[in-house]
């Protein structure tokens, strides 16, 4: 008898019951026991129907994502849904909780849904780079039609119960509990006389303009899904859905499905799911290690970063005690606070109530004195180490023993502000991105000094205000900015060579980077780099073209979005980006008076240029332990700076390139660009000639 699955009797109503914490995936033990079970009640005469029901959290949640790398167990999905399906008496689920992928492929696969209020229900495998491949492509259609089976396949977004009910996705919603209200559901359906529905049997609803709308939908696959080979694909199963036997069909979109799931993009959705797990083994962080407790929060400037970042832990109900050093400053804070959340309000994701509850949560102050309670500090003021130090100091003094002291600096070095502290053991980087109460990413900086305790803090923290918190060590930039520098100076230089803006931004965004690197530093403000650049002079390398068109924008007060103009123009009513011409002859006239020859480098050129120049720097920080995974580059890549997911972050993709390929080509770079710049890393050179892979190394490393 399964050990996960049980049938009880309720009179003539057989339940059948999954409870396999914490969420029944449906994992091979959980299908084997659905097997058992269904089996077991064929051609029993007491049996008048089934309900399939769960306990704990949710109804099936899901399949076994551990499966994609060991392969489907016996017993497939496919035997189990069809024993389901293929039941004599009717079949009702019971559905609560989160019913998707895997889940809700059952659920289609019972004869009658009932939800309680509340469930959510998608097919999301389009977001890992997969598709429904438990029969969810053929049945979904068949069950609700064919344009709303598309829109949630294509979208991956969860339906509520009500969106459920209005394309008869689920046949009734309950209140209470739906395990008694679907054995309730049962008896009427027995005494009704009505016997199974099944899904298979069914012809897709608008299967006759199948061919219309399909390629109506493939047009806009260009637009939504750049780069992306599995929306293809799946537009391709549901099209067997309409034009095959169901039976045809599932053989065929088991096909499509295992091609997906073995290529780059689904490798990549989930290379990233499953590296987030690894986010919290910490090299020398004992695993019985306790985080602090933190119950209220303190933050030391209310500008842009330390508004946002006090908006993360109002979110999560934490109390936030924000300083800075005039009344004006802080209104200017607390409004623009205030205006992120109206936006919220408006667009419905927060109520009027939620909003004055959060804003009630974050009192401004000029005290630094009201910080002395706070079990967590976050300095968020100006890129100055003389003014970060000062501000240390006075943490120092009036921060209770045992408060952690975080501070939000991009680029400097946290080991010097931790040094004018007593408690250097409490200091951490808490690098947040900007726009703070929106960015998925925290880098956690650990200090030479920081204790462990505080690390696991960090860790937990990132997890309360829902954020990715990724561990770094301290050095220029950490992980995300250090990378960032050469890929922006290549940009640049193919700028200095002639490139016009717009055509390296396209590169990079056709490559598929969010946001390519130009257009970036103009809504940073160009100025910021350029300022980080002054104050390092002495460390930058002796290169009048380094970052040049950077200082040269700085120097006209082009500063990019805030001023109207950097590398573009900003002018238009709608302040959409539009090449300059002005910016581009004077890159060409300093281009001409530093005798950079002009080459116009081609887009994979660009592409090249940027992104290996990026991944050398990631190997360095491997060697240097400042990352302490290739996989955390890569969510840091993947949620902090727009690096498109289904290429797996940049290690991934060197990978999937081939370190070998990606070696040859830095060193042809060091003979036909700049060698001061075209250094492969020893580690870079070490696995290509080796054969090896970034990915190996991690493995072989077991961290
Ligand atoms: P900002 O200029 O918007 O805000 C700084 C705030 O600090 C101002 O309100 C200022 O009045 C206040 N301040 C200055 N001295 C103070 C003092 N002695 N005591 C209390 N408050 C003081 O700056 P920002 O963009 O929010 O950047 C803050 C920090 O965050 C910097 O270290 C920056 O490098 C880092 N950072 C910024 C971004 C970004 O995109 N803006 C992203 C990541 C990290």
């Amino acid at each position: 008898m399964s050990e996960v699955v049980q049938v009880s009797m309720q009179g003539e109503i057989a339940v059948v019951t999954v409870d396999s914490p914490p969420v029944n995936t449906l994992s091979r033990e959980v299908r084997a026991g659905l097997k058992e079970c269904f089996e077991s009640l064929r051609g029993r005469a007491d049996v008048k129907a089934v309900v399939l029901a769960c306990a704990g959290k949710t109804f099936l949640s899901g399949g076994d994502m551990r499966e994609f790398e060991t392969g489907v167990q016996e017993p497939g999905y496919h035997e189990v849904l069809r024993l389901i399906e293929d039941s004599a008496v009717p079949v009702v689920a019971a559905l609560y909780g989160t019913v998707m992928g895997g889940g809700l492929e059952t659920a289609i696969a019972c004869h009658y849904r009932i939800a309680q209020e509340g469930t959510k229900l998608g097919l999301p495998e389009i977001t890992l780079g997969i598709i429904p491949g438990a029969g969810g492509t053929q049945r979904m259609p068949r069950l609700v039609g064919l344009e709303p089976a598309l829109d949630m396949m294509l979208s991956g977004k969860p339906l509520s119960v009500a969106d459920a009910q209005k394309v008869s996705l689920v046949d009734t919603a309950v209140a209470g509990d739906v395990t008694v209200a679907a054995v309730a559901y049962a008896r009427e359906l027995v005494a009704a006389g009505k016997g199974p529905r099944r899904t298979r049997e069914r012809s897709v609803e608008g299967g006759e303009k199948a061919a219309e709308t399909i390629a109506a939908r493939r047009a806009q696959l260009g637009k939504t899904f750049k780069n992306r080979n599995s929306p293809n694909v799946l537009l391709d199963a549901v099209q067997a859905a309409v034009d095959k036997p169901f039976d045809e069909g599932i053989a065929h979109e088991r096909s499509l499905s295992s091609q997906v799931e073995r290529a780059v993009e689904g490798r990549a959705f989930r290379h990233l799911f499953f590296s987030e797990r690894e986010l919290r083994k910490i090299p020398g962080l004992p695993a019985d290690v306790k985080s602090r407790p933190v119950r209220k929060v303190g933050i030391v400037g209310a500008g842009t970063m330390g508004g946002g970042i006090s908006m993360c832990f109002a979110n999560a109900g934490i109390p936030v005690t924000i300083v800075d050093t005039a009344q004006a400053n802080l209104d200017r804070g607390l409004a623009t606070i205030r205006k992120n959340y109206d936006r919220s309000v408006s667009r419905g994701s927060l109520k009027p109530e939620q909003l004055e509850q959060r804003m009630a949560l974050i009192v401004p102050t000029l005290d630094y004195a009201a910080l002395a309670d706070a079990d967590l500090i976050v300095e968020a003021v100006f890129e100055n180490m003389a003014l970060k130090k000062e501000i240390f100091a006075k943490l120092d003094a009036v921060a209770k023993p045992g408060a952690i002291l975080g501070t939000n600096t991009s680029t400097l070095d946290i080991d010097e502000i931790a040094a004018v502290t007593q408690r250097a053991q409490d200091v951490i980087g808490l690098h947040f991105f900007s726009p703070a109460n929106v960015m998925q990413l925290l880098e956690i900086v650990q200090c030479a000094k920081t204790a462990p305790d505080v690390v696991m803090t960090a860790l937990d923290i990132a997890k309360t205000i829902k954020k990715v918190g990724v561990v770094a060590k301290v050095c220029y930039g950490f992980i995300g900015n250090r990378m960032m520098d050469p890929y922006g100076r290549e940009a640049e230089r193919c700028v200095m060579e002639g490139a016009a803006p717009a055509e390296v931004d396209g590169a990079l965004e056709d490559f598929g980077m969010a946001m390519g690197i130009l257009a970036v530093y103009d809504m940073a403000g160009i100025d910021i780099g350029h300022l980080t650049r002054v104050a390092r002079a002495h460390l930058l390398p002796k290169d009048p073209t380094f970052y040049r068109p950077t200082a040269l924008l700085t120097e006209r007060g082009w500063l990019g979005q805030k001023s109207g103009r950097g590398y573009y123009r900003y002018d238009g009513a709608d302040r959409k980006r539009t090449p300059d011409p002005e910016p581009i002859a004077m890159f060409a006239e300093e281009a001409k008076r530093l005798g950079v020859p002009q080459r116009k480098p081609s887009k994979q050129e660009i592409q090249e240029r940027c992104l290996y120049a990026m991944i050398n720097e990631g190997a360095l920080l491997l060697e240097e332990g400042i990352a302490v995974r290739a996989s955390d580059i890569d969510i840091v890549y993947a949620s902090g700076y727009g690096f498109p997911r289904y290429r797996g972050g940049p290690m991934f993709y060197a990978d999937t390139v081939g370190l070998k390929a990606i070696y040859d080509k830095i060193m042809e770079f060091q003979k036909t660009l700049d060698p001061q710049y075209w250094q492969p890393a020893p580690l870079l050179e070490k696995l290509a000639k080796a054969g090896s892979s970034f990915a190996q190394w991690q493995a072989e490393r077991k961290v």
